[in-house]
């Protein structure tokens, strides 16, 4: 999905991204819903010989605002894919353990292997994210990591890995409906977190904080993809399609085994 991806180098205004955007799928969201059922199967099989080539590594990130819907992408992209063959990574707030060290100290360790797909859910980049608008390290501080992590995605690209980051974008009246549905209906309101509130008092500033994350660190290497997550339906699909297209252009093959094993007969 090409029309998503942030051109590395270019500058990232949001406002020019239109989270309700259906350019690539016209159908109703009845059609949009039934769409994602072949593209499951089809992520499916690619794991498989992912797996079975035990060459390329995958590695996917998802960020969103709160609500954005991180959770309901991978259920659905995922739906049907064998569970053993990718690995959802969640970052939280950090351990003290974990404060202690470098910030990319926790994420490296779990980047895919071969024949692996891993999918952060939260990534290094709250580490220019939360840590920014809340100030939790000095500018300085923060202000030098896009460029580590660019050095970190560099070298994870160099040995093999490939990287797709998504950045889910919805709107802030579509995040006060999620909000307020969760609120409403009392099989989602654990789901609610008082905190999300404060956190979206400071919409604009992590909005700014999501335009340098997008301006500064989408490269050939690891390029950013900008989904229009206003309907779950489209960003599922077009999540899905990315992953698909990239996983296409690897042209794995199945390893060859010896000819003769298709001579061998076992008997019973
Ligand atoms: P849900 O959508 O289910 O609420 P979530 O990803 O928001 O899932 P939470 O446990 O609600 O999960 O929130 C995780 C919190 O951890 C977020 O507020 C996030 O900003 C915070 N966090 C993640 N990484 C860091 C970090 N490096 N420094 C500080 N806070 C972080
Ligand atoms: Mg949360």
């Amino acid at each position: 999905m090409k029309r998503y991806r942030v051109k590395p180098g270019s500058k990232v205004d949001l406002k020019e991204w239109d989270p309700n955007d259906r350019t690539e799928f016209k159908e109703s969201k009845e059609e949009g819903k039934q769409m994602l059922l072949p593209l499951n199967q089809k992520i499916d099989e690619l794991q498989e010989l992912l797996y079975a080539e035990h060459r390329h590594k995958v590695l996917i990130v998802l960020q969103a605002m709160d609500t954005g819907g991180k959770d309901g992408t991978i259920r659905n992209v995922f739906e049907g894919v064998n569970p053993q063959g990718v690995h959802i990574v969640s970052f939280k707030k950090p351990t003290l353990d974990e404060l202690d060290r470098d910030y990319l100290w926790r994420v490296h360790r779990h980047v895919p292997g071969k024949g692996e797909i891993v999918v952060f859910n939260r990534s290094h980049y709250e580490d220019v994210l939360v840590v920014r608008v809340h100030e939790l390290v000095p500018k300085e501080v923060w202000n030098q990591r896009y460029e580590q992590i660019n050095n970190f995605e560099r070298m994870l690209a160099e040995e093999g890995t490939i990287i797709l980051k998504f950045y889910l974008h919805i709107d802030k009246d579509e995040q006060a409906q999620r909000l307020q549905e969760r609120l409403d209906d009392p099989q989602k309101r654990w789901k609610f977190n008082p905190g999300d509130l404060e956190e979206r008092k400071l919409w604009p500033e992590y909005l700014n904080a999501y335009e340098d994350v997008l301006s500064k660190t989408s490269t050939e290497w690891a390029p950013w993809y900008i989904v229009p997550a206003n309907r779950k339906w489209y960003r599922n699909l077009v999540v899905a399609t990315t992953l698909i297209e990239a996983l296409e252009d690897l042209n794995m093959k199945f390893p060859d085994a010896p000819e003769e094993w298709s001579k061998i007969r076992i008997e019973s």
